[in-house]
């Protein structure tokens, strides 16, 4: 059973994540945030919401996406920053799949003076690369609400039917093969180098984890880091 009930705050809670695709970065944030009682910033949630509104954003980001590239730092570091000025973020904030590139983990650190990127606690998940193929070849999608599930992993009450809204689950353009091994080629070569980006900032305050346990036993990990800077 993963505990994460919400607690009281001590100071401000303000985590990245860094990891490949298919790391579990998405599930534990989302219970780090639940934990801290702050919200979960997912960029990737961002523009698939943006996509499915049609939006200028949407439009722009959603071929990219569907092939499994980055979409331009520009876009990303505009919505990160206005979503990190809303005041649900004062308390802190856990980011997932944000920042990518060294030009975001820049933008990041001049955001608001500087101060969102004060007192940050940043996890670096680590998964094989054969797991992280296994992961997401079988990842699930809900397009309603965006639960995820795993064929095999984490599997919906009825096959192929959201436990959460009872929409038909199905498997994201950039979940299919040559999408993913393109997501695997901008990791590596464009998100990876923030592991010594912040690895050598701010040495104390890095923390990579093996994120090829049991859920809970990652998450416990995790919160104890976050537990132990505030
Ligand atoms: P995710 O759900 O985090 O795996 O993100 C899905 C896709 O959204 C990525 O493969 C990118 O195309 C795009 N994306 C999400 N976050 C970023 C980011 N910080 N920079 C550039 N593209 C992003």
């Amino acid at each position: 059973m993963v505990d994460a009930s919400p607690r009281a705050a001590a100071g401000p809670a303000r985590v990245i994540f860094l990891g490949p695709p298919g790391a579990g970065k998405g599930t534990q944030a989302g219970l780090v945030a639940r934990h801290f009682g702050v919200p979960k910033i997912s960029t990737g949630d961002m523009l698939r919401e943006a996509i499915a509104q049609k939006t200028p954003l949407g439009l722009q980001a959603g071929p990219l996406m569907e092939q499994g590239r980055l979409v331009p730092d520009p876009l990303l570091i505009g919505i990160v920053e206005d979503r990190l000025s809303q005041p649900d973020c004062g308390p802190g904030f856990v980011l997932d799949g944000f920042p990518r590139t060294l030009a975001q983990a820049e933008g990041f650190g001049t955001m608001a003076g500087g101060r969102h990127a004060g007192g940050l606690v940043v996890l670096n998940v680590e998964v094989p690369r054969e797991e992280l193929l296994r992961r997401l070849s079988g990842r699930r999608w809900c397009p309603d609400c965006q639960a995820t599930f795993h064929v095999h992993n984490d599997p919906p009450k009825q096959q192929g039917i959201c436990d959460r809204c009872g929409a038909s689950l199905i498997q994201r353009e950039d979940d299919k093969e040559t999408a993913v091994a393109r997501r695997l080629q901008e990791y590596d070569e464009r998100t990876a180098p923030l592991i010594g980006y912040y690895g050598q900032r701010d040495a104390q305050a890095f923390h990579t984890v093996d994120g090829h346990r049991p859920v809970e036993v990652v998450f416990g990990e995790l919160r104890g880091i976050v537990e132990s800077t505030r």
